[in-house]
């Protein structure tokens, strides 16, 4: 028997794991070059941490934790990086404005399906203690700007704002009374978001609740004076930015603490799984986790999801020729260990065989890791004072000087 990986997981390896750190590595230059620190938290928090952040009553605490308990202790498996980003931020000190990137796996119980998978990576930006409309444009530019930088297109961006809890309370009263002949229609979820946690019906994907929705009195049409200019002034910046997007009056994130500016970057055509990055403003999170008064701004990518949704954006890999080196016998090891060493500096792949093993297995391994040229050194060789290269895209194989080598090595592309 074999075993197997847990549902929801993936093994990533090879072009695709290359891939993927292409696009790290190119976030993190970027994000560098425009005044971030990386920051690296924990994969496991106390469960308190995510329950106060997220909020009780949202899909992620109420079923998508992974949870352990350890010296009598809950802990969760991260589902999310911002709450554990502005743990640390508090726990260390860091004195706002502070911009940090994280790249990191993130672990939610969901079912899994393309492109939402049970362990997935994000790459996430935060604006730490910056309250002005100016930055929720920028946050959303540097998204634009990066997504430019790795070369995907066909997204559009939706914007809405959710204000604050000001407005929320008055427009609480409106929809409940509007919503309350439809209840019986909605699915179950909906009918627990609407008593517990009410602004979330929105993000219901079932679209016989969409339907009731559409036609709903809106948020972002009830916004308090101050969230208003707010929301006036972020779309005046993005229009400077010469940034599209699209208003959508029902886009609603999941997790409780957003305030204010709320976006999603989307793919059309990809189903429910339509979200390569989301985000917002959350102002009074800093301050529900023990923080001074902090309003931030941030969003979160899904890497797999993106580069499944974007075939078109797989950078291109550049191929290095690949070396095998076969010196037969013992006595010859050093000089397979100085030629290797000349190749790897030469930028190209390099592998040794096992000087013990005869030339019929070394050709086999090199046959094997399928590479371009191997260089054989044997007794011959050595009484010659010459290599045998054989190229292994023609077969041909031939006899040349040390000098030869060196200039071939340094030559080839
Ligand atoms: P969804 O509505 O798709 O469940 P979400 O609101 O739970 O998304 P966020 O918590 O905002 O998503 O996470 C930000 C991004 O991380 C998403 O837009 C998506 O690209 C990615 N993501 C979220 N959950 C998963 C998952 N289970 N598998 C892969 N990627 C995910
Ligand atoms: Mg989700």
């Amino acid at each position: 028997m074999i075993y197997q990986r847990p549902r929801g997981t993936r093994d990533i390896y090879g072009d695709e794991l290359e891939r993927i750190e292409l696009i790290n590595r190119g976030a993190r230059e970027f994000f560098k070059l425009n005044g971030f620190t990386e920051i690296r938290t924990p994969t496991f928090e106390s469960i308190e941490l995510f329950v106060r952040s997220i909020g009780l009553h949202t899909d992620i605490v109420e079923k998508e934790m992974y949870t352990f308990e350890h010296d009598k202790k809950m802990f969760v498996l991260r589902p999310e990086g911002t709450a554990s980003v502005l743990r640390a931020v508090l726990e260390n000190g860091l004195k706002p404005p502070c911009r940090l990137l994280y790249i990191g796996q993130m672990f939610r119980k969901e079912r899994p399906q393309k492109g939402r998978y049970r362990e997935f990576q994000q790459i996430g930006v935060e604006l730490i203690g910056e309250a002005a409309p100016f930055y929720d444009a920028e946050c959303i530019n540097l998204a634009v700007r990066f997504l430019d930088t790795i070369g995907a297109t066909h997204y559009f961006i939706e914007l809405n704002s959710i204000g604050c809890p000001v407005c929320r309370q008055s427009y609480k009263n409106m929809i409940e009374n509007y919503l309350k002949p439809y209840l019986p229609n909605l699915c179950s979820d909906c009918q627990r978001r609407f008593e517990k946690n009410f602004l979330r019906i929105f993000d219901c994907k079932k679209d016989s609740c969409q339907k009731i929705y559409e036609v709903a009195p809106k948020i972002t049409d009830n916004l308090c004076e101050e969230c208003g200019l707010h929301y006036q002034k972020t779309k005046e910046f993005l229009k400077k930015f010469n940034i599209n997007f699209e208003e959508n009056k029902k886009l609603v994130r999941g997790l409780d603490y957003y305030t204010r500016t709320v976006f999603e970057f989307k793919l059309k055509g990809l189903g429910a799984q339509d979200t390569i990055i989301a985000g917002g403003r959350y102002d009074l999170l800093v301050k529900e986790l023990g923080g001074d008064n902090t309003p931030c701004i941030g969003w979160a990518m899904g890497v797999e999801r993106m580069l499944l949704a974007l075939p078109e954006l797989q950078p291109e890999i550049k191929k290095s020729k690949k070396f095998f080196i076969a010196v037969i016998g013992e006595s010859l090891f050093d000089e397979g260990v100085k030629l290797r060493e000349m190749i790897i500096k030469n930028g190209f792949i390099c592998i040794h065989g096992n000087p013990l093993d005869k030339i019929k297995t070394q050709m086999k391994d090199a046959h094997h890791y399928k590479v371009d040229y191997v260089i054989i050194y044997g007794e011959d060789e050595a009484a010659q004072g010459v290599y045998t290269l054989k190229n292994m895209m023609t077969g041909e194989q031939k006899k040349i000087s040390q000098n030869e080598i060196i200039q071939f090595i340094e030559q080839c592309q």
